[in-house]
């Protein structure tokens, strides 16, 4: 079994190295604050002692990071992967980044004779608990066949989707998907309350029909019960909407709903709501139309 080196053990992190530990592999684990890395060590990995250390001591090095700029400096950085890694090592990102950072970062690495995959996820942390992530890559398929079936022990859905950067562009179009999908909620239970009716009854009468989504089931009954712990915290899908728009300028796209939502998003930033769920997009809507949408609500409230 390969050797595999796991750096960031954040919310998703932590728990997806765990299941590669459960499942028999040799982990070396690094992240910038001590408290995970403990965590793990007491799992049975071994301590990094930087990103080029745990590069230095695996075949394979997973990176599970907030953004492009920490994928850049765990990758490129002084003391980062690209100082320690062998020729012939793999680097997976499963981060959530601009296809073009995952672009420079392969770019980065084949000049070091360094294979790279951009392999981000979808499903949050209790999927990543349970080892049922989605999971979409991009890269080689030589290199994909290779690392597959480490990726299978932290999601029940590995697919490739294309060369480097397709995973990124895969998870970008999902938040698209997700964020907007969030917004249109919110106008239609905002419009139902405001005519009189009650929020839940109006979910249950549509869930079943053609507007029935994931995404309906899971986020409609958080915000009736007024419940936006996170969850997908506001501020990360603001960064993914970022990512998206700068890659759909970079590709002369015009994102026009995708451009809206990322506006409410960023009012409720500065509102101090960046760390809600990010159903709580729907209390933009709310705050123009002047109501809450809650169970019992009444017209006019
Ligand atoms: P997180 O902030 O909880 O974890 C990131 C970890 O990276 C932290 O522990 C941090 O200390 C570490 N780190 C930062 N820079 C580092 C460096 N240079 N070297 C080593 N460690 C470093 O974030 P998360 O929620 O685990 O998310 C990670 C990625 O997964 C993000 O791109 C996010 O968008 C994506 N994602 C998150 C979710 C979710 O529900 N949380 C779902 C799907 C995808």
């Amino acid at each position: 079994m390969p050797q595999i080196g796991f750096i960031g053990l954040g919310i998703m992190g932590k728990p997806m190295s765990r299941n590669l530990l459960k499942a028999g592999y040799s982990l070396v684990v690094y992240d910038i604050f001590p408290g995970p890395v403990a965590e793990l060590t007491e799992a049975g990995a071994e301590r990094g002692e930087s990103c080029a250390d745990t590069a230095a001591r695996s075949d394979v090095i997973v990176t599970m990071l907030p953004d492009g700029p920490e994928v850049e400096t765990a990758i490129c950085g002084s003391g980062g992967v690209l100082e320690g890694a062998r020729p012939g090592s793999t680097v997976v990102d499963m981060s959530s980044i601009s296809p073009l950072v995952s672009q420079k970062m392969a770019a980065a690495c084949a000049a070091k004779g360094v294979e790279f995959l951009d392999a981000p996820v979808s499903g949050g942390e209790p999927k990543a608990v349970d080892g049922t992530l989605a999971i979409m890559a991009g890269g080689k398929p030589e290199v994909f066949d290779k690392v597959q079936p480490i990726l299978q022990k932290m999601g029940s859905t590995v697919t490739l989707t294309g060369p480097v950067g397709a995973g990124n562009v895969t998870k970008l179009a999902n938040q698209i998907m997700v964020a907007c999908n969030i917004a249109a909620m919110g106008e239609a239970l905002v419009l139902a309350t405001r005519a009189g009716l009650d929020p839940e009854v109006v979910f249950n009468a549509v869930k079943g029909g053609l507007a029935g989504s994931t995404v309906l089931n899971a986020k409609a009954p958080m915000v009736i019960s007024r419940n936006f712990k996170p969850g997908f915290r506001i501020k990360l899908h603001q960064k993914d909407l970022r990512n998206a728009l700068l890659a759909a300028e970079s590709m002369k796209v015009s994102l026009p709903l995708t451009s809206l939502v990322q506006q409410m998003i960023m009012a409720l930033m500065n509102e101090g709501k960046g760390d809600l769920d990010h159903s709580a997009i729907v209390t933009f809507i709310e705050g123009m139309a002047g109501i809450e949408v809650k169970k019992g609500s009444t017209a006019g409230a």
